[in-house]
């Protein structure tokens, strides 16, 4: 009797540990975490008392195009300052740091003056220099994209010449890598005597609709030899002239400034201070600054205004999260991440308190995809958190890196650099164009993704699990090598982990 006493209690004891551990192991969803009645109220003041589409179009309207290192680029700081204030956040303060170099925008005109004459649509790059005052007159000679190692090394047939970039057979690299390259082909273009370079971000063409668009063509990168953008329009046409053989010849006058030296930018940043670990962080970031041929209402006006009525919503909804919510409008990314490189550096020491960040910056599209930055480990804790938000809207998830925005920095420092992938797709013409302005918005959609935002800020802030620490050097160089990340990070100048990962590591 005893005896079956003692096994059975023995056998409800293993059957709770098993549960226990199961529970432990099963990730919870907000119906179970506890987190659901500040979500349901944070989704209630970020649907029906959003300010969302007010922000962007304040942002749009009075500060308009904002490039890093101006004085429009202060305006806005000063701007995002303001709102947040307005909003409640705590501890709203400038973050400065400095740029290598200001550039600013001058006239851009051209000319086909043969075989037929008419005015051709182009607009600088950003951080490129100028034709001579009065502009210059040259015939223009094709360059291939696809083979710029053979075009560096003959490009002493450049002189004197407008060189018109082309891409022709198969590409032998990456798009990164060209991106990458084309810099080292700008240099000895430059070098060789060619008086001006047109195409677009990476040297490729333009996508239609008379549009332009312009972009840095590097990460920290400047050129002394104007580098244009054209029409796909006015482009195609050259390009049919130069394959019929004619001589195709164009007058250019382009005219920009660089600064002497360099000039600082500053990151916006607010708080709301957690309450059980104030020292944990989640970053929830978007960047600030845009180019400067409209008013950069799709990148990135979207996702600042989205940042700002994410905390907007959260601060109204009275819910405080366990840990710190740290929203951070970031400058310079356009000129190649610098601001969030420059927060991760300001906050090195700080970084292991850090649980990672979240940024949305792919245009005007509502969110399909949170991509985790590497950090497959995550994958199932979002599982039910996305089931959760399943009403709202369908979302994936995957460990995808998205180093094309401030998630870099963080993915860099082994933490999840949370990518919001939106479906967008008249981003491809208003990204960096005269386009890029709040007609091209929804108000329904940016509500809804800033409302996705501060659900899954707050979420992961007040989980009673900590979601993620840092990984270590060696771990997360091991990682970005296996996604395939080394060259397009070295081509960057971001691969900073040396041969760390390089070999597979030793296992006793
Ligand atoms: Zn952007």
């Amino acid at each position: 009797m005893k005896n079956h006493v003692l096994a059975i209690l023995l056998g409800l004891t293993l059957l709770a540990i098993a549960v226990q551990a199961n529970d432990v192991a099963r990730p919870k969803g907000p119906e179970e975490d506890g987190t659901l009645p500040a979500l349901v109220k944070i989704a209630g003041e970020g649907t029906m008392d959003s300010h969302a589409f007010e922000y962007l179009t304040e942002l749009s309207d009075e500060v308009g195009a904002r490039v890093t290192g101006t004085p429009s680029g202060q305006k806005a700081v000063d701007w995002g300052l303001v709102k947040m204030k307005a909003i409640g956040l705590q501890n709203v303060h400038a973050e400065k740091w400095s740029m290598w170099k200001g550039w600013t925008r001058g006239a851009a005109e051209a000319e086909l003056l043969a075989p037929i004459r008419h005015p051709l649509m182009i607009d600088a790059m950003g951080w490129t220099g100028s034709t001579p005052v009065n502009g210059v007159e040259a015939d223009v000679v094709t360059a291939n994209l696809f083979d710029l190692d053979e075009e560096i090394q003959s490009a002493g047939k450049f002189r004197g010449k407008i060189v018109l970039m082309s891409p022709k057979g198969r590409p032998k690299k990456s798009f990164d890598a060209i991106f990458a390259q084309f810099g080292d082909f700008l240099r000895a273009a430059h070098q060789a005597g060619a008086v001006a370079v047109i195409g677009g971000q990476g040297g490729f063409k333009a996508e239609g609709m008379h549009l332009t668009h312009t972009g840095i063509l590097g990460f920290a990168a400047d050129f002394a030899i104007p580098v244009v953008d054209m029409t796909r329009e006015d482009q195609g046409q050259l390009e049919r002239f130069l394959g019929a053989g004619k001589t195709v010849r164009v007058r250019m006058n382009v005219q920009n400034n660089f600064t002497n030296g360099p000039v600082e930018s500053a990151n916006v940043v607010g708080e709301i201070p957690g309450r059980e670990h104030p020292e944990e962080i989640f970053v929830v970031g978007a960047h600030l600054d845009s180019w400067d041929l409209s008013e950069g209402a799709t990148d990135n006006g979207f996702g600042s205004a989205s940042v700002l009525a994410a905390a907007d919503a959260i601060v109204k909804s009275g819910f405080r999260p366990r840990r710190t919510i740290r929203f951070v409008l970031f400058t310079g990314e356009e000129q190649g991440l610098l601001g969030s490189l420059a927060y991760v550096k300001e906050h090195e020491g700080e970084m292991k308190n850090h649980l990672g960040d979240i940024v949305l910056d792919f245009g005007q599209g509502p969110i399909k995809e949170f991509q985790l930055g590497g950090r497959g480990d995550l994958l199932l804790a979002f599982g039910p958190f996305l089931r959760a938000l399943a009403n709202i809207r369908e979302i994936q998830v995957s460990d995808k890196i998205e180093i094309g925005t401030d998630t870099a920095p963080f993915t860099l420092a082994g933490l999840p650099g949370i990518n919001l992938d939106q479906d967008s797709p008249d981003y491809k013409y208003t990204n960096h164009s005269a386009a890029d302005a709040l007609e091209a918005v929804k108000p329904d959609v940016l509500t809804q993704d800033a409302t996705v935002m501060a659900l899954t800020a707050f979420w992961v802030a007040d989980r009673q699990e900590r979601l993620a620490s840092p990984w270590s050097a060696e771990k997360t160089a091991k990682m970005l090598r296996d996604k395939g990340e080394y060259d397009t990070l070295k081509s960057f100048g971001l691969w900073t982990f040396g041969e760390l990962g390089a070999e597979p590591t030793a296992t006793n």
